[in-house]
């Protein structure tokens, strides 16, 4: 078997390990560390999840037992999948910049790479907000129609997953 091949076993019988692996078909990894592998976040910020540079296929979350509910599963892991597409488009050019950049650089998402983030989660799941039972995740911005547009056709042309 190999590594792929193990991880896309879903060893651990969770949603969110389910959701990673229907993802990256097994090559993407998922760990239950975000408190200890994503460092500190914003003041009063409960990190609910990353993705580290220099390890772009490991999406570190937090234990299942501090997550809310499926919504919140989902959302977050659909946010830190979101970095880990950002990651391969960037590898794919020379200059580290990838369509993300470019998107970014016309100040689509406010020109932050989070609210990208937040952006591809709301649409894959078309979601209106960010809240959802008196949980609110993501960084505070819910993109427009023209964004969410903007966010099928990155996926389309790095070939991420994209519903519909
Ligand atoms: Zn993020």
């Amino acid at each position: 078997m190999t590594a792929a091949q193990a991880r896309r076993v879903n060893s651990s019988g969770t949603l969110t390990e389910r959701l990673v692996d229907q993802a990256g078909d097994g090559y993407i990894d998922v760990r239950w560390d975000a408190a200890t592998a994503c460092g500190d976040s914003e003041e009063g910020r409960i990190t609910t999840g990353c993705v580290i540079s220099g390890s772009p296929l490991t999406v570190h979350l937090q234990a299942e037992g501090q997550v809310s509910g499926d919504w919140e599963r989902k959302m977050v892991v659909a946010h830190e999948l979101a970095h880990v597409y950002q990651h391969a488009d960037a590898r794919r050019f020379e200059d580290g910049e990838g369509d993300a950049d470019r998107l970014l650089e016309q100040g689509l998402f406010q020109g932050s790479a989070e609210k990208m983030a937040d952006c591809y989660a709301l649409t894959y799941y078309d979601q209106a907000s960010l809240s959802h039972q008196g949980v609110t995740l993501g960084y505070g911005y819910v993109c427009n129609a023209a964004e969410r547009e903007a966010i099928r056709d990155w996926a389309a042309a790095i070939d991420a997953p994209m519903p519909g």
